[in-house]
């Protein structure tokens, strides 16, 4: 039987007329492994897709099975070990396209950052093929050493090799090490991954943002609500700047978006390269990659807006949409465990958790779903409340008990997350019915307790409610004159995509009406 199913082996044969030049694939295989033959088989069926490839199965890369892409004549520099299926078959199109000669798609500055990031790279991501934030880390990194010969990656699929996941005490994925040493953890954009490479690239680019003529708006977040309200004020034909930290916002952490108007179903993925897609269309001022850490109101009338980077930013008016991030437990072991058995996202480091015993905190509708999830491939699920009953809807709870391998506690307080040095063992937990602790042996624990604000830079600028949440009236405005606030920062109910858009159209106008009245 094929491992390519007829219609996506159709859809390769279509892309890989777009190779310019002859690519070989060098397979490392090791007959012994149960996976090495469906390798073969698939690197078989790829080369038969185009005359432009050709396959050779002497490879000499320790890790086996695996396979490397690389032009003809030359050393590959990037590798698969494990079969790239699920989420990262795109991985494996793109690379064998970049190979090719088919140019990325990414912008000529990236693209001539990459080449000039100086020095040897041996970069490695461990990945599970089911993770969503992963192909986006395997394909940048794949394109940095597509573009420059001193950079390989290899992408390592964490179900096949088990052995280095236990050693190098992998829980989360993807996590990316730089010759063996750990280089970042989660989902990072093409831009950061640069940064983490070349050195001197926040220096020269404080310098550029420093020369950079005042905005009318500039406009702080690049989710929803940032997004939004930067394409209603460059719609105004006014000189509008959008700096974020990371655009796309929560979106990016979202798998599937089914509530946002006349969008039936959408990935979050797709939603934050549409809304970017929306606003450079606009002709937005777009920084990204950049974390604002004051807010002050000059003497000249132009707020300044200080920047990690060290460069100030001046605008005439600023909206301000810094969105919310995952709230913690804030118990002892929560930190030093993050990424070794503390995990946030179910759907990202689920599988790592195949056959284990973990729990979820948090029994809202999120924790409920998380758990629900979860129960499909651990051992065991204990879905913990603080509460003396869940707070999930009711469909959600019914689908919960139903499943065999679940427990509830509620009426719990968290105590402590206790691990062996190097990945989680338990947790520790008192019952606030009756005052008695408890300890339970635990692989892994999803923490699902909801969402905090991104505004501790802004408290001693703006007021917040005592929930730290930007506090604004009916038209978005803060209490800095001229500043705006909007979507999952602020103070407004229902922390949901819709409304964070609408609130960012609503503080885009009232920064406009800001601007013709002063
Ligand atoms: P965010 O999306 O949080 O964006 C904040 C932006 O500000 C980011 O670009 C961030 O990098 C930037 N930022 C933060 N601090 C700084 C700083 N100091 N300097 C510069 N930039 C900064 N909603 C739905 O409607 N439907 C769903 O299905 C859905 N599913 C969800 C699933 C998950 C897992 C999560 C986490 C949320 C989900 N939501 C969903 C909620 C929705 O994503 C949020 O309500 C929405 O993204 C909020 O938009 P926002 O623009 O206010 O903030």
């Amino acid at each position: 039987m094929a491992i390519l199913e007829q219609d996506l082996a159709t859809q390769l044969k279509g892309h890989l007329q777009l190779l310019r030049r002859p690519i070989e694939l060098v397979a490392s295989l090791d007959e012994a492994h149960p996976k090495s033959a469906d390798m073969a088989q698939l690197l078989q069926e790829i080369a038969a897709l185009s005359d432009q490839i050709t396959l050779r199965q002497d490879g000499t890369n320790p890790r086996r099975p695996s396979f490397g892409v690389a032009e003809v004549g030359q050393a590959p520099r990037i590798h698969f070990a494990g079969l790239p299926l699920g989420h990262e078959f795109t991985s494996l199109v793109l690379a064998l396209l970049h190979t090719g000669g088919h140019p990325p798609k990414i912008s000529d500055a990236q693209a001539e950052q990459i080449k000039a990031i100086s020095g040897t790279h041996a970069l490695e991501t461990f990945v599970s093929l089911s993770c969503h934030n992963c192909p986006d880390v395997v394909q940048a990194l794949n394109i940095m050493a597509a573009l420059n010969p001193q950079i390989s990656h290899t992408m390592i699929d964490g179900a096949l090799f088990q052995d280095e996941v236990e050693q190098r005490q992998i829980m989360a994925v993807p996590m990316v090490f730089q010759t063996e040493q750990l280089m970042g953890q989660g989902r990072m954009t093409l831009d950061e991954l640069i940064g983490k490479l070349d050195a001197e690239k926040a220096t020269r680019e404080a310098a550029a943002l420093g020369e950079k003529e005042p905005f009318d708006v500039l406009v702080v977040g690049g989710g929803p609500a940032g997004a939004n309200a930067a394409i209603y004020t460059a719609r105004k034909g006014i000189r509008t700047g959008l700096v974020a930290q990371r655009f796309g916002g929560q979106v990016l952490d979202t798998v599937a978006i089914e509530n946002f108007l006349s969008i039936q179903e959408t990935t979050g993925a797709r939603l934050a390269s549409d809304m970017e897609g929306h606003v450079r269309f606009y002709g937005v001022d777009l920084i990204n990659g950049q974390s604002a850490k004051a807010l002050k109101s000059g003497e000249d009338g132009m707020i300044q807006l200080e920047l990690d980077s060290g460069a100030t930013l001046a605008a005439k008016s600023v909206v301000l949409a810094t969105g919310a991030r995952w709230r913690k437990l804030n118990v002892p072991g929560e930190e030093e465990y993050t990424g070794r058995g503390v995990a946030y996202c179910p759907h990202c480091d689920g599988p790592l958790f195949k056959g284990k015993k973990v729990a979820v905190m948090g029994g809202g509708n999120s924790g409920v779903e998380a758990a629900i999830d979860l129960a499909g491939i651990a051992e065991h699920v204990t879905l913990f409340e603080y509460a003396d009953q869940l707070r999930a809807d009711a469909v959600l709870q019914d689908k919960l008990h139903s499943l065999p391998n679940t427990t509830v506690i509620t009426s719990v307080q968290t105590e402590a997350i206790e691990g062996d040095g190097s990945k989680v063992t338990g947790l520790v937990y008192q019952d606030r019915t009756s005052g008695s602790q408890h300890q339970l042996a635990l692989d892994g624990v999803f923490v699902q307790i909801g969402l905090l604000p991104n505004t501790e830079w802004l408290k001693d600028s703006l007021t917040l409610n005592p929930r730290g949440e930007i506090k604004i009236d009916e038209r978005c405005a803060t209490s800095m004159v001229g500043v705006f606030a909007a979507g999952d920062a602020t103070e407004v109910p229902y922390k949901q995509i819709s409304i964070a858009s609408g609130e960012g159209a609503k503080a885009a106008l009232s920064a406009f009406d800001h601007l013709i009245r002063t």
